[in-house]
């Protein structure tokens, strides 16, 4: 029988990852699941264009949309992102949307022990799937909510080892989209505050910005309660800068989420000490 999974040619390739990784046969019927993932009309998958539709507001039209607002502004400057964020070809939700069932609790990598996904020595969960479809989004193979290998009980055991070294700072959830894969995240971050209490701190990664993720599910809300630091909003590429600490684009903020949260209000990380 002719199916997706054959029909298109990405997919073998797709197939023959998933097995690497795995070291498992993947079986026909999780394949038909893992081709319907990747069809570009699903929501759940990666396929979307990656180029910024020609009337995108430019890095100037953005900078005099978000001029004199501070990036604690809350409300108005989240309508500002939404706008110009579907603008510049990025998917938004509406609060609530893209709840739970996208998550197929895959995970694109796990890096312990690196420097470059917040502060300190941390270990870092790279879970898969997001639907915001960024242009320019730095890890778009990752935009498939079954792309990598499934998140495993041996894997969490793992890294909460890795966790335990004297010299790791913390655990990193980014991805792909943290908040859409709670299932795996929520797990995790709970089983850290459980064995290491506060000893040990939890950045995030999230195309949602904080405000959105307050007005969005219980799941999230937990989430984000667990969170020391989160770096919040989808990548704008006509805001891109190299020079930006641990971000990719300047309408994103490095939040202090415990104040944040206790303030009722965005609070940035170190004050907004950080380019
Ligand atoms: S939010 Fe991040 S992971 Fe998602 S599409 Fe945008 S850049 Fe990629």
């Amino acid at each position: 029988m002719s199916s997706i999974w054959t029909d298109l040619p990405g997919n073998a390739v797709k197939r023959l990852e998933v097995e690497a990784r795995t070291g498992r046969a993947v079986p026909d019927a999780t394949a038909e699941a893992i081709a319907a993932d990747a069809r570009p009309d699903q929501t759940s998958v990666s396929a979307g264009a990656d180029a910024v539709p020609a009337d995108a507001p430019d890095a100037a039209e953005w900078r005099r949309a978000l001029a004199g607002w501070a990036d604690t502004d809350g409300p108005r400057l989240t309508e500002v992102q939404r706008t110009f964020t579907r603008r510049a070809g990025i998917r938004q939700p509406s609060p609530g949307a893209w709840g739970q069932s996208l998550t197929q609790r895959f995970v694109a990598d796990y890096k312990p022990f690196n420097f470059v996904d917040g502060e300190g020595v941390r270990c870092s969960l790279y879970v898969s799937g997001c639907p915001f479809r960024c242009p320019g989004c730095y890890n778009k193979a990752a935009q498939s909510f079954r792309y990598g290998h499934p998140y495993t009980a041996e894997l969490e055991d793992r890294i909460m080892a890795d966790l335990a070294q004297s010299y790791v700072q913390g655990l990193t959830l980014v991805g792909g989209e943290p908040f859409l894969n709670t299932d795996v995240c929520l797990a995790l971050a709970r089983r850290l505050r459980h064995e290491f209490g506060s000893h040990k701190d939890v950045w995030a990664w999230s195309g949602y910005t904080f405000e959105q993720l307050l007005e969005d599910t219980a799941d999230k809300r937990e989430l984000l309660g667990m969170i020391d630091v989160l770096v919040d909003g989808p990548f704008v590429r006509a805001l891109y800068d190299s020079d930006l600490a641990f971000r990719g684009s300047s309408n994103q903020r490095i939040i202090d989420v415990p104040a944040s949260l206790a303030a009722g209000a965005v609070r940035l990380w170190k004050n907004g000490q950080y380019r």
